[in-house]
């Protein structure tokens, strides 16, 4: 059974977003208790003033400009890396498309990819940004390893700045800011220098339990050869070694092409499940509910319901079984075979109350009244376009090998027509 959060005060339960715009203080008070029985890390900041409208100064004198940004505010080694891995990734895809590529290699990439998917929604965001659950040191050393593979910061900057996506969101201090725009929240903050407010209030954010976590204080410290070494030589090296895989197959399909999908793929968190979907458990905040974007980031697009209940560890209302969430999945495996505990959800009651006062209640009737039969037939159709959307390059690649006559490579060499 999951540890079930009960609010102190049944009347009137505060969400984050309630607090962060109201700044009342009884409903900080209120907001106090609930989080004491989650995880303090502030989800109900009250006190800050951040001008949202604000333009930095540099923009307002800078003469010369790239898209409204001056050369200095670029990060141009972040801008000249993306700019490589995306054109060797859809060389990547067309490579595939037109070459042998081993069977064993296209298994092995739908292996990986849903791997390092996890190591960042299991373990970057679920455990260390918002310690939904507790882990034992194995799975907390797996799912590092896992986190490094995906190249996308370290855990320790990672959470750092979603732990201040939550506690200022849409403000000049969250570092993924959507208010900036679709771009600037999808993949734009990566490719420039972070704004003044950010660096500010980034060290507001509490840190302590990362910084003195061994594992992620090591990540951090190495995390460029850790990136070297297990995103991109281990998956480039091991299909040559072990089914002699051509090496630029290798490094186009298992590293560069995989790590730009399952990048992108998280990005859609960021950038569209904050702009398109529904919000049925807070209607006044923008992060939305999006079907499509849950399936392409395997469980993380209930995005309403995250921003609202964040210290939930299936980052969703429903289990694995009613939606498509192999993160849920993967967190109670691993719960049933004594690696995870301590796993957080809030109580049904919790959540209708919460539905009932910010929400939209009608939204739910339906499926207030579905049977547990059609809801796990439901969750079942979910589980199939979910892999499909997860992971569209691979078959894709395999359809237009057979529409090309192309053929893959077995394990003799001999080809499979
Ligand atoms: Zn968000
Ligand atoms: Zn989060």
């Amino acid at each position: 059974m999951s540890e079930s959060i009960e609010p102190k005060t049944t009347d009137k339960i505060p969400t984050e977003s309630e607090c962060e715009t109201t700044g009342e203080e009884s409903v900080a008070l209120k907001a106090k208790d609930v989080e004491e029985l989650a995880l303090d890390f502030g989800y109900y900041e009250t006190t800050i003033e951040i001008d949202s409208n604000k333009e930095e100064p540099a923009i307002q004198t800078a003469k010369f400009t790239i898209f409204g940004y001056r050369f200095a505010q670029i990060k141009w080694s972040n801008v000249i890396f993306l700019s490589v891995m995306h054109v060797l990734a859809v060389y990547g895809y067309i490579h595939s498309c037109v070459n042998p590529v081993h069977l064993f290699t296209l298994i092995f990439v739908i292996f990986i990819s849903s791997a390092s998917g996890f190591g960042m929604s299991v373990g970057g965001h679920r455990y260390w940004s918002h310690r939904t659950f507790k882990a034992r040191l194995p799975l907390q050393i797996i799912l590092a390893v896992l986190q490094t593979m995906t190249v996308n910061g370290s855990i320790l900057s990672y959470s750092r700045d979603h732990r201040a996506h939550h506690k200022w969101p849409a403000t000049h201090a969250d570092p993924k800011n959507p208010g900036r725009g679709f771009f600037f929240a999808h993949m734009g903050w990566w490719l420039l220098k972070k704004r003044p407010e950010v660096i500010q209030y980034g060290h507001k954010v509490p840190t302590d339990d990362l910084t003195k976590d061994p594992i992620v204080y090591y990540q951090h410290k190495l995390y460029i050869p850790l990136v070297i070494v297990l995103g991109y030589v281990f998956p480039t090296l091991l299909p040559v070694l072990a089914w002699k895989e051509n090496i630029l197959t290798a490094f186009l399909i298992c590293s560069c092409l995989r790590t730009v999908v399952v990048l992108h793929h998280l990005f859609t968190v960021n950038s569209v499940a904050h702009f398109l979907g529904d919000r049925p458990y807070d209607r006044f905040m923008k992060p939305t509910e999006n079907k499509i974007i849950n399936w392409i980031s395997m469980g993380e697009g209930n995005h309403n319901y995250h921003h609202t209940f964040p210290w939930d560890y299936s980052n969703s209302e429903k289990t694995w079984y009613e939606i498509f969430n192999p993160a849920t999945l993967f967190i109670d495996i691993c719960k049933g075979i004594g690696l995870a505990y301590d796993l957080k959800k809030p109580s049904q009651h919790t959540i209708d109350s919460v539905i009932e006062r910010k929400g939209l209640p009608e939204y739910f009737a339906s499926d207030r009244t579905r049977n547990m039969c059609l809801k796990i037939t439901i969750g079942f159709i979910d589980w199939i376009f979910g892999l499909l959307f997860a992971k569209w390059p691979v078959w894709t690649i395999a359809i237009i090998k057979i529409i090309l006559g192309q053929r893959l490579i077995v394990l003799d060499n001999t080809f499979l027509e």
